[in-house]
């Protein structure tokens, strides 16, 4: 049994923290929400009163949290000064990938070693217990963390140093959102040239431009039966978390002076899309945009 700390339990830390309960480790909580510390509560953990509370006597510390400014203030005003000597810090929200590697390099400093470990997977995945993890951090570090990781996803991959997780994570949803839209474009414009949604996703799935967001996530209803067309784009994985992943996205790469003319493309579609329609419904929903809906 291992001794958790665990900070942020909102729609995705609620259910991780719940599986590492159901594993038999013994899990101090805290959240600025009085509801979600009543779930955690509910789900057998032990609330605290703040943030430094739940991070003392504790052998790993695990974060999830909106983003980078909350990581930042979380650990610099609570975890680094109260956490135990050699505990394991591992955060596992989405942030960029700059203020990732500032508080890792704040946390070594202090001696101790900070994970970054984003997930994908959504709140399904969160539930289920099978998120993928990427996460950045020494070997050594990982394999520490792996085991505790391991009871909340089916695939953890080592990304390299520090802050890789965040990079390869934003890397994944830059594809994603650009395809989604590619795939939604065309969509459209069979339709518009009648030719039917079935025929294209039969020849298309099968064919070169297969990918993820076609073939599983199909933003037309009824060719992929378990995609969110199907329900009115219920999510899944909103198109606010979208754009938050491609706004982090286009600060990578002008840190990184790389040009992603695709991925600045995405995030300006997206950012109408949120700012004209319902930011809460599924990103796959951006189609309705493109139909001129
Ligand atoms: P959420 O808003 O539901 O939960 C965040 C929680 O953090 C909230 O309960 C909030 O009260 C708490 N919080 C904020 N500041 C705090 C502080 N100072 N101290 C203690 N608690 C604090 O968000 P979520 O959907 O759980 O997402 C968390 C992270 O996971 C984000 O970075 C998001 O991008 C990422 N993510 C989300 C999904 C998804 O489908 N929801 C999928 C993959 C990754």
């Amino acid at each position: 049994m291992t001794d958790i700390g665990f900070i942020g339990l909102g729609n995705m830390g609620g259910p991780m923290l719940v599986n590492l309960v159901k594993a038999g480790h013994k899990v101090k909580a805290f959240d600025l929400s009085a509801d979600a510390m009543a779930r955690a509560a509910e789900a057998g953990a032990q609330t605290t009163n703040d943030a430094a509370s739940a991070c003392r006597g504790v052998d790993v510390v695990v974060t999830m949290l909106p983003e980078g400014k909350h990581v930042r203030t979380v650990y610099t005003e609570s975890i680094l000064d109260n956490a135990d000597e050699g505990a394991l810090l591992i955060d596992c929200s989405t942030i960029d990938v700059a203020t990732s590697r500032a508080v890792a390099a704040l946390a070594a400093e202090r001696g101790f070693e900070l994970l970054d470990a984003p997930v994908s997977g959504g709140t399904g995945g969160a539930e289920a217990g099978t998120l993928t993890f990427m996460v950045g951090g020494s070997a050594e570090g990982f394999a520490r963390g792996k085991p505790i990781l391991d009871i909340m996803g089916q695939n953890i991959v080592h990304t390299g140093g520090s802050g890789n997780g965040q990079v390869a994570k934003i890397c994944n949803n830059m594809i994603l959102g650009a395809t989604m839209i590619a795939v939604s474009e065309s969509f459209v414009m069979a339709d518009k040239l009648g030719l039917d949604a079935q025929t294209l996703y039969d020849i298309c799935s099968t064919s070169s431009s297969s990918c993820w967001a076609l073939n599983t996530y199909c933003p037309v209803a009824g060719p992929a039966p378990a995609s969110p067309a199907n329900r009115d784009y219920e999510p899944g994985f909103t198109a606010a978390m979208m754009l938050k992943d491609l706004r982090l996205a286009q600060g990578a790469a002008q840190d990184a002076d790389t040009s992603t003319p695709m991925g600045a493309a995405a995030e300006a579609m997206f950012a109408l899309f949120c700012n004209s329609n319902d930011d809460s419904r599924d990103f796959s929903a951006i189609i309705n945009m493109i139909r001129g809906n």
